[in-house]
């Protein structure tokens, strides 16, 4: 039977009394207002029901022929995501049909009076909990998928994330100050967005990569104790834990040292955890750069998880197994990852994990040794072993029958970065885990440099970190062993964020320049404005940036950052629901005397 389509009713006077939420048995006989969208619209034979649903909760309401037939026949028009506002008295549902699952689950309301705010074409997709629609078309239909339950929940402790950091930096008295968007390019590490200039034709602005330098000459001009919520923008080829553009929490401080940053870290990360419910403990636990990199293979470890590699570098050092032998001539390390009472792995998983090695993380190979139930060796490797590196190899790893050995014999980097995998993987796999829900640790004592590919020096971490004050002299003699001021803060085997001391002398800052290979011309071009701020009187200082939308989706419990992001950017940086990037009219691109020489990928494919 058709219907003429509905007209649209106005607000008029009536404005929502309660919130979804606030319908609790107690309110039983209340007269409230609410207002919201048709999640679901069920006819039993005469009563209409809707689950009525604002920002935060769902709420049964009932439109009953005979309490008021004029909103019961309007309400048969209603479909999912119509806006409608409703007026009736709060109800207790009878026993049988109390919804246990549902907060507002034992009432209802009783519809008085319906006005039809809008009508909405059919979602997309379900707007529940889970959902199976693919990522693409999340995105595509981003309003919809942002009206489900679990995104309105990650934003809000988005939000609470927010108040809590700023109330915890303003209480330990930092100012909040905005740092340009139209800025220069700063070397974090990653390419930059570049802004072209009208009114200067030819020069481009760059996006911040972070607010960094911006910050330390807030510091120079004297403001003692600075943060701000940044946008940062980085031109990175997307994976699933990076956005191009992103959100810092930013800090800096001056007249501090290392301790004293990290006191204010603790603090602002308990009061941000906090939110969710989480209660971290204190002091935070601390790992050396070194000491994480030998036991986990990693610089942000989970140490929840109770599997250690063991070093047998020098075990192989005169080896006559050649395959373990050149890798350590060639300054190489060999590296072990044991798994005691291993029997559920079997013999088709470990082909598997080799193929997985192979083919993902770029190994070479994943040589094994299991140990047999009589204590035997079954291994391809293991003939090549003399009696005294099949004792030491015992011997360090602790092996006993059921164990099995995993080996990686590599450019040290590598080595670490597959067992590291192999280690969190196979770990929680297999419930090698403490049980702590959360894991919070400083990682202290980084190298200020270390080798690119090529074998020339690099900074670890950003070129303005400041060595520890007694390996300056190192500078000249031996760069390689100068020790950084870096630390970062790792949660649950997530880098949450990172930060050190900076060069406040102009002499040092100059110094590690060069040793990065830039010329003075080079230096004077990009960092000009930097060098000459620290020769009007720079305090020492120091500070932090924390990965704010990491942060969110840890606490929140997500596995992709595009989960706390109202409006992300597909792994392709585009934002599908807007459609950007976008070409743009050739008039504009006069204005900015650009020509386009070449399409994008995009358009090619
Ligand atoms: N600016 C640094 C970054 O974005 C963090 C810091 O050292 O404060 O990685």
């Amino acid at each position: 039977m058709s219907r003429e389509p509905l007209s649209l009713d106005g607000l008029g006077e009536l404005r929502r009394s309660h919130a979804a939420r606030d319908l609790t048995p107690d309110r039983v006989g209340t007269e409230v207002v609410l207002a919201g969208w048709v999640h679901r619209r069920r006819d039993h034979g005469g009563v209409i029901f809707v689950d009525l649903r604002d920002r935060e909760e769902l709420v049964q309401v009932v439109f009953r022929p005979d309490a008021c037939p004029e909103a019961h026949s309007r309400a048969h028009e209603l479909r999912s995501e119509y806006v409608i506002l409703v007026r009736g008295t709060v109800q207790r549902r009878s026993p049988e049909t109390v919804n246990t699952k549902l907060p507002t689950g034992e009432v209802e309301v009783e519809v008085e009076e319906l006005r039809l705010l809008n009508r909405a074409t059919p979602p997309p997709f379900e707007l529940e909990a889970e959902t199976d629609a693919d990522e693409g078309t999340r995105l595509r239909y981003r309003l919809h998928d942002l009206r489900r339950a679990p995104l309105q929940r990650a934003l809000r402790l988005r939000h609470r994330l927010y108040q809590a950091v700023r109330k915890a930096l303003v209480d330990l008295d930092f100012l909040e100050i905005e740092t340009p968007v139209l800025a220069k390019s700063t070397p974090e590490g990653a390419r930059d967005f570049l802004v072209p200039s009208r009114i200067h034709p030819g020069s481009f602005y760059a996006l911040p990569q972070s607010p960094q330098i911006m910050k330390q000459l807030l510091m120079i001009a004297g403001f003692d104790r600075y943060f701000q919520i940044a946008r940062c923008f980085r031109d990175e080829d997307q994976r699933a834990d990076r956005q191009l553009e992103f959100t810092q929490v930013d800090l800096e401080m001056a007249f501090v040292g290392v301790e004293d940053v990290l006191q204010v870290l603790e603090e602002v990360t308990c009061q941000g955890c906090a939110v969710a419910g989480v209660e971290l403990p204190r002091p935070f636990p601390r790992l050396s750069h070194a000491e994480a990199l030998a036991r986990y293979g990693s610089d942000r470890p989970d140490t929840r998880i109770q599997l250690e590699l063991v070093d047998l570098t020098e075990a192989f050092r005169e080896s006559g197994f050649r395959a373990f032998r050149d890798v350590v001539d060639a300054g190489g390390i060999v590296k072990c990852l044991p798994i005691h009472d291993a029997q559920a792995l079997g013999r088709s998983e470990v082909d598997r994990l080799e193929g997985f090695v192979r083919k993902e993380l770029g190994a070479r190979g994943l040589a094994w040794i299991r140990v047999g139930e009589e204590g035997e060796w079954q291994s391809p490797i293991v003939k090549f072993l003399s009696d005294a590196e099949r004792a030491a190899v015992a011997e360090r790893t602790q092996a006993r029958p059921g164990s099995l050995l995993f080996f990686q014999a590599d450019q040290a980097q590598r080595a670490d970065a597959v067992l590291s995998r192999l280690r969190t993987d196979l770990g929680q796999r297999l419930g090698r885990v403490d049980g702590r829900a959360w894991d919070v640790l400083f990682v202290v004592d980084f190298p200020l440099f270390e080798r690119d590919e090529a074998g020339a020096l690099t900074y670890t971490h950003q070129p303005f970190v400041a060595p520890r004050d007694e390996d300056i002299e190192l500078l000249e003699s031996a760069p390689e062993r100068v020790r950084g001021t870096h630390y970062d803060v790792v949660l649950n085997g997530v880098e949450l964020g990172s930060g050190s001391l900076r060069n406040h002398r102009a002499d040092v800052q100059r110094r590690i320049f060069e040793l990065l290979g830039y010329s003075k011309q080079q230096s004077e071009a990009r960092f000009g404005f930097l060098l000459n701020a620290l020769d009007i009187g720079a305090p020492p200082h120091g500070g932090f940036a924390y990965g704010y939308d990491r942060w969110a989706m840890l606490l929140a419990g997500f596995d992709s950052l595009r989960d706390v992001i109202a409006f992300p950017k597909t792994q392709r940086g585009q934002d599908l629901l807007m459609d950007s990037p976008a070409p743009v009219e050739p008039e504009q691109l006069d204005e900015l005397a650009l020509r386009i020489a070449r399409r994008g990928r995009q358009e090619d494919d």
